[in-house]
This record gives structure tokens, sequence and C-alpha cells, in this order.
């Protein structure tokens, strides 16, 4: 099995190419992440997190550079094998929940697998064993609108994981919650990075947070670089 889950090379991005508004995002951005290591992106808004994020997360395409996944080369991939590929080994969670407000917290959970191909009564069990090790299976019948935020949020990770990703990315998880909310749901997430051995990459502003994983990296002038804490 390959150890590097993610591997960025040398990755550009500029928006607006070639017209007064452009702006070089990425230049020749690397990173790479090992099968369980949980990495901290830390960076000032507007320095380009989630444009690697989304690149990584097969989102968006590089303008040049590549991304491998389990170290296949994913910038090769045409849009239906590369979309095939984002369903069975990213999995994202943002800073707003962006669940289905007419489906139950458990059928969240449970349709990202079905569309995965996996049969009901599976994608229902691995459901109900998430939502339980993020102490929410007593919400399992609830929409996400009779949550609260740090329940919405351990729901939203809950399914960010429903199809075993070898690879989480999360941008700002827990940005939208109070101080003592953000501190038990990034320790909810981060256990339950830990059970399934996940690698995941964080983007945060949170700096104690941020110490709180394996390492640090920072994105200064479109380059990823490592922060030593
Ligand atoms: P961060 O997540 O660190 O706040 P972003 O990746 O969202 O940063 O944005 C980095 C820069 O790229 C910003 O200057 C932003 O305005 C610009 N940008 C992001 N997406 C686009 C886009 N689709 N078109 C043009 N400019 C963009």
């Amino acid at each position: 099995m390959n150890e590097d889950v993610l591997s960025l090379e040398a990755i550009s991005k500029t928006y607006n190419a070639g017209k007064p508004n452009e702006v070089q995002v990425l230049d020749q951005a690397s990173l790479l992440l090992k099968r369980g290591e949980v990495v901290a992106l830390v960076a000032p808004s507007g320095a380009g997190k989630s444009t690697l994020l989304h690149i990584a997360g097969l989102l968006d395409t590089p303008d040049t550079g590549v991304v491998r996944i389990d170290g296949k080369d994913m910038t090769r991939l045409g849009d239906h094998a590369r979309t095939a590929a984002r369903r069975r080994q990213v999995g994202f969670v943002y800073q707003f929940h962006h669940l289905l407000p007419e489906f139950s917290a458990l059928e969240n959970v449970v349709l990202p697998q079905l569309a995965n191909g996996i049969a009901a009564r599976m994608a229902e069990t691995r459901a109900r064993d998430l939502l339980q090790r993020v102490g929410v299976d007593n919400r399992a019948d609830h929409r996400p609108a009779a949550l609260s935020g740090g329940e919405q949020q351990r729901v939203a990770f809950c399914r960010a994981l429903a199809n075993a990703p070898s690879l989480l990315l999360a941008d700002e998880p827990t940005g939208n919650l109070d101080p003592v909310t953000s501190d038990q749901v990034f320790a909810a997430l981060m256990a339950l990075v830990r059970d399934t051995g996940l690698s995941a990459l964080i983007a945060t502003h949170n700096l104690e947070l941020a110490r709180r994983m394996d390492r640090m990296v920072k994105l200064d002038e479109g380059q990823v670089s490592m922060v030593l804490s």
C-alpha cells in the first residue's frame, strides 16, 4: 500500500490569466501527507487555502503540477473517473455543514453511500456506527435544523467519512462554532480520524487547534512550507 496518501507536486494555479485582474494563487506548491498523518494548513484569508484544498480534493484542476492520491496520478483522469475517485477516496468538511435539510442526520450519512453503490442495510449500519462514534446517535432521526451547530458539524464529519475515504480535507471545520463547542467538536473529529487511520489536511486560523495536529504547514507567496511549532 502506498504510504503517501496525498502528494501535491509543484502545483501552480492562476485565476484570470492574462487579464488585468490576474492572480497567481499557487506557485509550485508541494506537500506530502503520509497515511494516518493529520496536518494543519495555516494561512491568512486569501492566501489560497481553499484553492489548495479544492485541487487536492479533485474539485478543481491545477494549471501545472501533479496531484496523486494513494499513489495514483489524478491529474490525467477524465471528468468521469475523477468524480468517481473523489467520491471513493476523498471526504470534505466545510465551515458550514451543508447537510441536506429535508433528510435526517442518519439519511445524510446513508445517501452518499447509496450513491456509491453500497446496499441500503450496510449503509445504515455504517451510518449508525459513525454517528455513535461522534456522540450523535441519539440525534439520528433529527433533521439538521433540529440539531445544534456542534451536532450539525459532527454529522457532517460522519457524512464525509461515509464512504471510508483515505483522505479527509477540511476547510475551517469548527470556524462557525463558539470556542468551547469548537474544542469539543475538534476533539471528536480527531478521535474519528485517529480511529479510522485516515490522513487529513485541515485548514484553520486557530493556532491552538493547529498545534494539536501532527504538524503544521503554511501557505506563503503560493508555496507550502513547514511551520515549526
Ligand atoms: P483562502 O481560502 O486562503 O481564503 P482562496 O483560495 O479562497 O484563499 O483564494 C485565494 C485568492 O484567489 C484570493 O485572492 C481569491 O480572491 C482568489 N480566487 C479564489 N477563487 C477564485 C476564482 N474562482 N476566480 C478568481 N479568483 C479567485
